[in-house]
């Protein structure tokens, strides 16, 4: 973000309002007009930077992060200091660091070679070149994975897009500029959508506004489909397309080419919720929530073990005993990874008196982890590599399951399948 004025608390909230994307580590760094500060934490943004922090300090620029790795990073590059933070994966991250290596790279500043994360590769490698774009330059001809990049120096802060599976959105206001990874940053802030950083441009936001300063011709562009289906904020516009209006579609479409006799619809909160109100409208069937999330719950860290997780999700969850007993209920879900949640939730539904629990997931079987981002899944936890259809439909307990074809995500999104990254679902 880049404004006329301190604009501390609109960088905090705009990052806060992205907290839904990881909840691991949190940071922000910001200009001053003498130096450029930065701040990271482990733990949630909005418990890390308490109001008291935040008056303490004063900027007219700066970056946010919510990511599952400390940063933003600092390094002295050749054009000066440069704070970075970065949405995605270096698929090869071990040749990636090699080759700095090789080409006279030191990262003597980290204890063991495990700790240089993939926001401090990028920094160091964008540091090494003369300006930010020929960095971006470089680490698109050297990385495999996918990228959004923000970057604080003196004068401004740049941006660049890769693929095209981090999303990227720029917005302003009354002189002020700001770049995020969702929309949903600019609601309560008061800025307005400018325009997606489309993939393979490197923007930079000064306070004489927006900047193209190159177009990288990236190929083949993927629109990164989860984020539609779960990642994003309902209320986030992610290339051109409103998250909650593509989830509603998703169900309208699930409720045409699933039609099943039931007395009610519920979500699994909260990402299954407008798939859900999408099924219960075009099918008529009522929308009730079998399930209330208790908002207590809430960690201030996403638990690593996969156990603790499951534990986490029973946990957040409760049921509502004299709405579920004897119904025939529609449980709407954005996927199923290993199983075992649907299936604790499904067992808690009978024992407390449904009659029948038939299942609409809102994606085709997931088949892989996503290699773009910081998944703690692997490609053998996905329970549709392991059995067939009706094995797991029966295994979950459940009377029916069906789930979104690729077909249905491409007429929902409005994006044909070629630009649409599936990897998700590829065998
Ligand atoms: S593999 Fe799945 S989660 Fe990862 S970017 Fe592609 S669609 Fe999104």
């Amino acid at each position: 973000m880049v404004s006329g004025k301190d604009c501390i608390r609109d960088l905090f909230l705009g990052t806060f309002y992205l907290q839904h994307r990881t909840q691991d580590y949190c940071g922000i760094a910001f200009n001053d007009n003498k130096a450029l500060e930065c701040y990271t934490h482990k733990g949630l943004l909005r418990q890390q930077f308490p109001k008291e922090a935040l008056r303490e300090m004063e900027g007219v620029m700066g970056i946010g992060s919510v990511s599952s790795e400390r940063q933003p990073v600092s390094e002295l590059s050749k054009s000066g200091a440069i704070i970075l933070a970065f949405d995605g994966n270096i698929i090869n991250y071990p040749e990636l660091k090699d080759q700095l290596l090789r080409e006279g790279a030191s990262f003597s500043g980290y204890k063991s070679p495990e700790e240089v994360s993939d926001t401090a590769l990028i920094s160091k490698l964008v540091a090494r070149e003369t300006d930010f774009v020929s960095g971006i330059k470089k680490l698109a001809g050297m990385m495999k994975g996918d990228f959004a990049i923000v970057a604080l120096t003196r004068e401004g802060v740049y941006t660049a897009r890769g693929w095209g599976r981090k999303p990227l959105v720029l917005g302003q206001k009354e002189g002020s500029y700001a770049v995020s990874s969702e929309s949903n940053s600019f609601v309560n802030t008061g800025f307005e959508i400018t325009r997606d950083v489309e993939p393979g441009e490197i923007v930079f936001l000064s306070r004489e506004g927006i900047k193209i300063l190159d177009r990288l011709d990236l190929k083949p562009i993927k629109y990164g489909t989860f984020e539609w289906i779960y990642t994003s904020h309902p209320a986030s516009v992610i290339d051109r397309k409103n998250v909650a209006e593509v989830r509603m579609e998703i169900g309208r479409l699930l409720a045409e080419k699933y039609p099943v006799n039931a007395d009610l619809v519920s979500p699994v909160p909260n990402s299954g919720r407008w798939h859900a109100l999408g099924y219960a409208k075009a099918s008529g069937i009522p929308y009730t929530e079998v399930f209330i999330r208790y908002d207590y719950s809430d960690r201030s860290y996403t638990p690593q073990e996969q156990t603790t997780r499951d534990e986490e999700a029973r946990t957040k969850l409760i049921t509502i005993k004299q709405i579920i007993n004897g119904k025939r209920i529609i449980l709407v879900d954005d996927s199923i990874v290993r199983g075992t949640q649907t299936l604790n939730k499904v067992e808690r539904l009978k024992q407390l008196g449904a009659k029948e629990v038939h299942a609409m997931i809102a994606c085709p079987p997931l088949m892989a982890a996503c290699k773009y981002g910081k998944s703690t899944k692997k490609d053998e936890d996905c329970i549709a590599r392991r059995m067939p259809f009706e094995q797991i439909r029966d295994k979950l307990k459940l009377e029916s399951l069906n789930y979104a074809t690729i077909e249905i995500l491409e007429k929902a999104i409005g994006y044909p399948r070629e630009i649409l990254c599936l990897d998700c679902w590829a065998t």
